[in-house]
């Protein structure tokens, strides 16, 4: 099924539309990425070469070209939903592909020729990959050891990363070397190596690393041993490298909430199929009390993820100098949201969630659960990359004293404007991108006034009371930070009130969507505003707060099992799909 294009977004989603009918319906076998032929191809942890080459010739990669460089890449939220359709066919496919936006984007920070050199490597559509981490060395990148000569004539590079997505089929990498023997901050650059440039013998290769997800992926490692490129391969000026990797970072974090995203779409899905038809001797899940409550209050986690997504990357629009602390709020938050909620669906689910291949599921497609699993396991790779859920709660903390500082709020309508349905953005403002942040988040300070403005007499009880809350909870969290001792090497409590804090703007992410597209969230789920209310309940259940309330999920349950009838993946956004 395709999707009709209505509605306000529905000229700049547009193209996310035309993706998905290009992809077409994945139960369809002959499909650009079919269900079958991903599980199959997993499980013989082979490549998806023909996927990749058709959404390459269909052209993704024009949208992770900014449009300043001759791309198609405006608004992020575009190639952000083209990669959730991709992430909720074929999660392998998705990173695959999604990779080089992440290889490219330090040229778009850097700016200059390196960036009309990569827009050109890109729209080739060879694949650019991110050579930062290295083996034995993990997040700590101020640590890399691979080196960079940068001379007048050439620079050279000697070391290895790892491991690497993309790292043997790629046609480029941008690598993070050291290129000051001193030390220090502007001891690391950046260099492109394009392996069309340098002699091929100067480049090896490490065996496939085996991995439990993304088991198809082209992830291994790579080595320079003298790899010689030109001098107008560096990215950005010399000694740069650490800092436009970090404010990269802040930009690909909010990214790979439309891996999770997609991931969570495939759950939902095959949960709101399984659920639907009788099993044996249980009868059918919904018509279980404790079944509807799992699954409701799946569909909430599922909804905060989305809230996560929006927020993240309209963000990076609006606020990019506040996307040191925002980018790891999503960052954490995202991944540990969708890792919960594959964690209740896989025990909904039973002995079914943990079937693979494309074994016979009675109603339901052949390999519903064979890419239920697939996606269980890819998607806890996304808690990994670009910094692990322990590096971000690190940031979490360091920001801290930024968000505690006394600064004015701007007006409810500035913060929320640019989570409105019609907002649209034209580009994303690298040189505005700051390590760290003066007041930390406006956002997550103007929770207590999303909480008034949401009790004005229309929002249900169960929603008001639910914010008023976290809204609490985020004052004496508040309260906690300022006694927190500074500490280079912050101890376990920190952690556990950045985890919090964490929280407290999930309840302030969902509350501005609320607030911004009150009228334009899709029906079913925009009936009414149970889906705000169970959203809060769960992120204030997951503070200490009473589970969600039956009535509360099951309300929920009922919206997401009508809008998944009527073909529709469960979101907040609308125009930019029909399930197909
Ligand atoms: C599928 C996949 C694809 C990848 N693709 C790429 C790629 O294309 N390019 C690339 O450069 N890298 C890539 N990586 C590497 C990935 O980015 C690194 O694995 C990651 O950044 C390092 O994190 P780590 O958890 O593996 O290791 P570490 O950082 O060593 O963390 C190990 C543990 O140490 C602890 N720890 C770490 N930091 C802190 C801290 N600040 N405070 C307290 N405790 C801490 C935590 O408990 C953490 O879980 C990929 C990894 C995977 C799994």
């Amino acid at each position: 099924m395709t999707a009709v294009a209505t509605g306000v977004g529905a000229g700049t989603l547009a193209p996310v539309r035309a993706f998905d009918a290009f992809l077409g319906d994945p139960a369809d076998d002959d499909a650009v990425i079919s269900t079958s032929r991903s599980v199959l191809l997993d499980e013989r942890s082979a490549f998806p070469d023909d996927e990749i080459t058709a959404v390459t010739a269909f052209g993704l990669q024009r949208w992770y070209i900014p449009a300043a460089h001759g791309g198609a890449l405006t608004d992020a939220l575009v190639p952000l939903l083209m990669i959730r359709h991709l992430a909720r066919r074929d999660f392998t496919v998705a990173a695959a592909h999604g990779k080089t936006f992440l290889g490219a984007i330090c040229a778009w920070v850097a700016d200059g020729s390196i960036a009309t050199r990569m827009a050109g490597l890109v729209e080739t559509g060879g694949p650019v990959s991110w050579g930062l981490t290295e083996r034995g060395r993990g997040s700590d990148l101020s640590r890399s050891a691979t080196t960079a000569q940068l001379g007048a004539d050439a620079v050279r590079v000697d070391g290895g990363k790892w491991p690497i997505n993309n790292a043997v089929r790629c046609r480029a990498m941008t690598v993070l070397a050291r290129s000051d023997e001193r030390g220090g901050p502007r001891s690391l650059s950046l260099v492109l190596v394009d392996k069309d440039e340098a002699e091929p013998a100067t480049i090896g290769y490490e065996p496939k690393v085996a991995s439990h997800g993304l088991r198809g992926a082209n992830l291994a490692g790579i080595r320079f041993e003298g790899s010689v490129v030109g001098p107008d391969t560096v990215v950005g000026p010399e000694g740069h490298g650490l800092e436009i990797v970090l404010k990269s970072l802040q930009l690909t974090r909010p990214f790979t909430t439309g891996l999770s995203m997609g991931a969570v779409d495939r759950a939902l899905q095959t949960a709101l199929d399984a659920a639907a038809v009788p099993d044996g001797a249980h009868g059918r899940l919904l018509d279980s009390p404790t079944a509807r409550r799992s699954l409701g209050v799946a569909v909430a986690d599922a909804l905060l993820v989305e809230c996560l997504m929006l927020v993240g990357v309209r963000s990076a629009h609006a606020v990019p100098a506040e996307m040191a602390l925002v980018s790891a709020l999503v960052k954490f938050l995202g991944p540990d949201t969708a890792d919960l909620l594959f964690r209740d669906l896989t025990r909904l689910l039973g002995a079914r969630a943990l079937v693979v291949g494309t074994e016979t599921s009675g109603a339901l497609h052949p390999s519903a659960f064979g890419a239920f699993q697939k996606a269980a396991r890819d998607s806890r790779v996304v808690g990994i990359f670009d910094g692990n859920s322990v590096v971000n709660l690190n940031m979490i903390v360091n920001e801290l004293p930024n968000q505690l500082r006394p600064a004015p709020t701007p007006p409810l309508a500035e913060v929320l404007a640019p989570l409105r349905a019609d907002a649209h953005f034209d580009a994303l403002d690298t040189t505005a991108l700051r390590l760290v942040t003066r007041h930390g988040s406006r956002l997550l300070r103007s929770l207590p006034a999303f909480v008034d403005a949401v009790d004005d007499g229309r929002t249900s009880r169960a929603a008001v009371d639910a914010a008023r809350w976290i809204g609490r909870e985020y004052t004496a969290l508040l309260v906690e930070a300022e006694t927190l001792p500074r500490q280079s090497q912050p101890d376990p409590l920190a952690f556990h009130l950045a985890e919090r804090f964490a929280l407290v703007f999930g309840g302030a992410c969902a509350l501005a969507v609320h607030l911004a597209r009150a009228d334009s969230v899709p029906g079913p789920l925009g009936d009414s505003d149970v889906w705000l209310a169970a959203v809060l309940q769960r992120v204030a259940n997951r503070l200490g707060a009473d589970p969600v309330q039956a009535p509360v999920a099951d309300a929920l349950l009922d919206a997401a099992v009508r809008a998944h009838a009527a073909g529709s993946a469960v979101t907040l956004l609308g125009s930019w799909t029909a399930r197909s």
